[in-house]
């Protein structure tokens, strides 16, 4: 089967540079088109990208001459790793031309008619683009996955919720500066430091978990009835966000019903055969100390997430912790997964 070929809007940003070496051997992608600012266009990427991912970067990418982020009609795909502010502009006009846009930018995430999704959580919502492509008159479309740390957190919080129903949710994270794009924070503001600050994360998490948790019906999604209360912390380590959770539930589960709910997470069939789908999609690691960030981001290719520390908690039911790669399953991986959901729907 000829691979489809894709765009890559973004390139040389910290998730762009993940995309070039996710997709670098993907077997149902090809890069043909790579785009950033103004300043990088008619350039070799080669040439102008800081390569900071630890495969190298293969020369025929590294050969691919730059474009501005605009549709050439090259690519029938196009992953956007851009700004919101700018992705707000460009997006659509990708969609309008009739490029299929799988996005990490927050600019359409809560637009109702836009699916956003982890597709092992649900993949079902993936009907709205039937709305946004009528109501919009696009040929093309947008999906989008989540922010980083809500990517995490969902994962490991969408078994729990279908068991026993999340009613009320203390969530405090750890993310890594990879987080922040690159070069991000200054080294001297974050080195020996901890910033308990992000722009407009702590709200992005609590609305982007009722959507992802709710329940599609014909075509909107009815946001999910839960009530979150969220601190979010900048911490000195290079990839990996850490997210700690006490969790108030419709029905009070035990320890061990969790850890069931947890390990017997999956996907439906045609999620868990998408070549980025990791198997099992959450590793339960109950060692006293774990998980731990070097140790465990790069579980399932940095797919994966891992869950510990699941104990009860005297303010709601449980409490646990949950980590993951922010570049892989928070950003580019997830992205990848939601293209290969495109396909496996015949979208692409
Ligand atoms: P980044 O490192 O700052 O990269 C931004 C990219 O956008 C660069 O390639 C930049 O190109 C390009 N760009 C800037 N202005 C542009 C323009 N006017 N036209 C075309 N391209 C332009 O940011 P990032 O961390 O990769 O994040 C990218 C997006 O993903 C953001 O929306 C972010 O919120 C989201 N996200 C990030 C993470 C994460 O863990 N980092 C996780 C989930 C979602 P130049 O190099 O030429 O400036």
């Amino acid at each position: 089967m000829p691979r489809l070929p894709v765009a890559i809007l973004g390139a040389t940003g910290a998730v762009g540079q993940k995309f070039v070496a996710l997709l670098a051997e993907h077997p149902w992608f090809e890069i043909v088109q790579l785009s950033a600012s103004a300043d990088r266009v008619g350039r070799r990427y080669g040439d102008v990208v800081r390569w900071r991912e630890t495969t190298p970067l293969p020369p025929e990418l590294a050969r691919i001459v730059m474009t501005e982020a605009v549709p050439t009609g090259a690519a029938r795909l196009a992953f956007s790793a851009l700004d919101a502010a700018v992705a707000r502009e460009v997006e659509p006009a990708f969609a309008r031309a009739g490029a299929l846009v799988v996005s990490n930018a927050s600019a359409f995430r809560m637009a109702a008619d836009v699916p956003l999704l982890i597709p092992e959580v649900n993949a079902d919502h993936l009907a709205l683009l039937d709305t946004q492509r009528r109501v919009r008159g696009w040929s093309g479309g947008i999906i989008a996955n989540p922010n980083c740390s809500t990517a995490i957190l969902i994962t490991a919080l969408a078994p729990l919720h279908r068991a026993f129903g999340v009613r009320r949710l203390t969530v405090a994270t750890l993310q890594a500066a990879s987080g922040a794009g690159y070069p991000g924070v200054p080294s001297l503001d974050l080195l020996d430091n901890v910033i308990p600050w992000i722009g407009g994360e702590e709200e992005k998490l609590a609305e982007e978990t009722r959507k992802l948790l709710g329940t599609l019906e014909e075509t909107v999604v009815r946001a999910a009835p839960i009530t979150a209360s969220v601190m979010v912390h900048r911490v000195p380590v290079t990839d990996g966000h850490m997210v700690s959770a006490s969790v108030e539930f419709q029905t009070a589960p035990s320890v061990d019903d969790a850890l069931q709910a947890l390990r017997a997470f999956r996907g439906s069939e045609r999620v868990a055969g998408l070549p980025t789908s990791p198997l099992p999609p959450i590793e339960v690691e109950m060692r006293d100390d774990r998980p731990q960030t070097r140790l465990d981001r790069d579980r399932g290719m940095g797919m994966a997430v891992t869950v510990g520390r699941v104990r009860p908690c005297p303010v709601g039911h449980l409490r646990f912790t949950a980590l993951g790669h922010n570049l892989v399953r928070g950003a580019a991986g997830a992205a990848v997964q939601n293209a290969e959901l495109l396909v496996a729907a015949g979208y692409a």
